[in-house]
Formats: C-alpha cells, structure tokens, sequence
C-alpha cells in the first residue's frame, strides 16, 4: 500500500510540474501460468507456458515454477531470448523451474518468456508461479521509464486428471422400489469418485384384492402388494347403499294398510305410507223361526266375509192340527190314528182305533141290517155320504166301496148270504 502511495504521488507530482523528457506509463506487468490442457492421463506431455503482459518495461525479473517432483517429470523446455537481457533457465532448481533475466534498460517485450514440457506422473497436482524479484525498467540514462511492478506475484494451476480408462466401479447399491440405488466409480490413478444413480424402480403391485366387502351401509376395502418388497396400498370402495324394493299391503276392514321397504341385498325393511282399517261393510239377512229352531239376523261383511247373529226370536213351538185316521179299522184289525202341526207337518201323536164291534154291514150304525145300509153303501161309492170309517161299507174287504158291496148287504138282510 505504501508503494501505491507514493506511485499516486509521484504521478500528482508528475502532472503538476513540467512535463519531464520521457513520458512515464502505469500499465501493469503481469505474469501468467498456463497449460495447453487442463487434463492428463498417466504419461501425458503436457506444455506449460509463462508469459507477461505486453510491453511490461521490467528491468529485471525472477520467479520460479514449483511443481512436485513426484506427480510431473520435466522432459525439455525453450525460453525466448532477446539481445537486450540476459536470461536464464534452470529446470532442476530446487523444486521446480528457475528463471532469471536482467537488462540495462528495459525489457521492451511481452508475451512468452517461457516453455517447457512435464510428463504426467501422477496427475492432478498443482503448479504455482511465484515471483521471486520484479524491478522496473530505466533509461539507458538511468531514469524510471515506469513505475511498474508485477501484479500478481503468484499465479497455479492445476493439471487435472482425464481418468481415461481409469474409473473402477468400487461400490454398487441396488435400487429398491422407492429409494434411488448408485454405483460409485473411482479412479485408479488419483482416486476421485464420481457417482452414478440407478433410479429407483418403482412397485410391481399386484392385483388388487378385495380384504373387506362394501356393504349397504359400510365402505369395503381393497388391498394390493408389491411383488419385489411386499408394501401394500389400500384404496376405499364405497358403500353400496341399499337397493329398496317397495310391496304394498292393502288395509284390509280391521288393520291398516302400509308400504313395505326391503332392501334385496341385505334385507334390511322399514315401512311407511300407512292408511287407515276400511272398517266392516256389513249386510243383514233375516232367518225366521220356525216350530222347533230359533229365528235371528246375519250380519255378513262383503268385504271380508265376516259375520255374526243377533235378533233371536225365540222358536215357535208346533200347531197341533185335528186328528186324521191312517188307517181304518175293521171287524178284524185295529186302526190308527195322527195328530200333525199345522205349520211343519211333524207328527206329533199317534193313536191306535179299536176294532168295529157292531153288526158287519150296518154302514148306518144303528144295530140293524137293511136296505138303509145297502142305500149308504151306495152313496158311499157314488161321494154322496162320508162315513165314519169306509170299512164299515167295505163287506166284501177289496179296499173300496162298491155296487157289489151294495149288493152283499141286501142279499144279508134277506138271510141269502152271511156276512
Ligand atoms: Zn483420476
Ligand atoms: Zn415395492
Ligand atoms: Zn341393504
Ligand atoms: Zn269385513
Ligand atoms: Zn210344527
């Protein structure tokens, strides 16, 4: 910093008094290391150039160009020589190169001071540039033409290595489904690694499979598993809701009507839409007495055939009617006799009739055979006369009354036949 000063000083001094005989210039000499590559492999040639900057007016120079000894070999080397310095090169001094040059004056030039060519041994070292000594130029009357230095005193370099043919795989990780795998490669010959990623593979899953069946109200489930690390991933599968199907009952006339809900699949039912009983729609029918059975009303529901009596009227007992001969007596055999109920017909007494006692052929009962009884015979047979019993005409016992039985009786009141 002190050097800087006062360059700035005698540059003020310089612009404010006369203007001296040789004008003084401030470019900045500056030296630089450089390679015609940046990678070697084992063996390589690799040329290294130092050069300074175009008209760097130094008057005398000196740095050196360190290197191990171990990771380059120096082969051959040339530098650029010029009537007005002197200059020298000693490729094995100390660790590295050595260079010098002097002049009375100024070094008018720039560019290359120097090349020389390094075997790679063991690539991937660094070369430094230092600058041992930098002193400016004079005139040949011995004043400054410049207020130079050399900028920067050191400058490296390093010469990588190619890894031509020379990366191993030394260590590989197998992807897994989910996380990335790598294979790492290092060099044999400066044991860089570089890393290669192998992507991760991803799942195989299977088909999926259903672990729990959806039901009417509740979600089921569905599961699959990888076949290469046998993670597992679920997926819902909703509810199937129910699946109603309505039936109707009808009411009937004592209980309601309403809708039955039944689901087909789980068979869950609820029921709604209610109506009312219909109630009974009854029709009466009148059954009358009779002589032995009680009369009463039926009430019939034409709906529903539903039915019950009332109104009994008490049965009305039979009617005896008049007696009525069945069978008529005779001078032999007893008769019978009934008594029936006028209303139904029904038997009600049976009585038996003594055999006749009187004379056989007094028709008229007065206890006298004569034509009287013929003439009654007659009228009998004709349905002019009813008499209390036919048989007492019936003399010849055919079963009815005739002429013939007219007959019978006169010939028996004449004392001409017997009855
Ligand atoms: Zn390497
Ligand atoms: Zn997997
Ligand atoms: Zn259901
Ligand atoms: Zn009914
Ligand atoms: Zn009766």
């Amino acid at each position: 910093m002190k050097k800087v000063i006062s360059i700035l000083l005698i540059f003020t001094l310089a612009c404010l008094c006369a203007a001296p005989a040789l004008a003084v210039t401030n470019t900045t000499a500056a030296l630089t290391l450089s390679a015609d590559k940046t990678t070697v492999s084992v063996n390589e040639i690799v040329t290294i150039t130092v050069a300074v900057s175009e008209n760097s007016k130094l008057g005398a120079l000196e740095f050196s160009v360190d290197f191990d000894r171990s990771a380059f070999q120096y082969v051959d080397g040339s530098y650029t020589q010029d009537s007005l310095w002197a200059s020298t090169v000693n490729p094995n001094h100390a660790n590295g190169l050595y260079y010098s040059a002097a002049t009375a004056g100024f070094i008018t030039q720039g560019g290359t001071l120097v090349t020389f060519q390094l075997r790679a041994l063991k690539p991937g070292s660094e070369l430094t540039l230092s600058v041992i000594q930098a002193t400016d130029g004079t005139t040949l009357d011995g004043e400054d033409v410049t207020q130079q230095v050399v900028a920067n005193s050191t400058d490296s370099l390093k010469i990588a290595c190619s890894h031509a043919g020379t990366m191993v795989e030394t260590e590989y990780t197998a992807p897994t489904c989910t996380q990335d795998g790598e294979r790492i490669y290092t060099c044999s010959v400066c044991g860089e690694t570089s890393i290669e990623q192998i992507p991760a593979s991803g799942h195989s899953f299977g088909e999926w499979e259903q672990t729990s069946a959806p039901t009417c109200t509740q979600d089921g489930m569905e599961t699959r598993v990888c076949a290469a690390c046998k993670a597992t991933e679920t997926r819902v599968l909703a509810a199937t809701g129910h699946d109603y199907t309505a039936v109707v009952t009808a009411p009937t006339c004592t209980k309601q009507g309403y809708t039955t809900h039944t689901c087909s699949i789980c068979g869950d039912s609820y029921t709604d839409e209610y109506k009312a009983a219909l109630g009974h729609s009854y029709t009466a029918v009148v059954t009358a007495p009779t002589c032995t059975k009680d009369g009463f009303t039926t009430h019939t529901c034409t709906t529903c055939g539903d039915s019950y009596i009332d109104s009994i009227v008490p049965a009305m007992g039979h009617t005896a009617g008049e007696w009525a001969v069945t069978k008529e007596p005779t001078h032999t055999e007893t008769g019978l006799r009934t008594q029936s109920c006028e209303v139904c017909g029904e038997v009600l007494a049976t009585e038996e009739i003594d055999v006749l006692t009187g004379l056989v052929g007094d028709v008229n009962e007065d206890g006298m055979l004569n034509a009287i009884d013929a003439r009654w015979a007659l009228q009998t047979a004709a349905d002019l006369r009813v008499l209390r019993y036919s048989t007492l005409a019936d003399v010849n016992g055919d079963g009815t009354v005739s002429v013939v039985d007219a007959r019978w009786i006169l010939q028996a009141a004449a004392g001409l036949r017997t009855l």
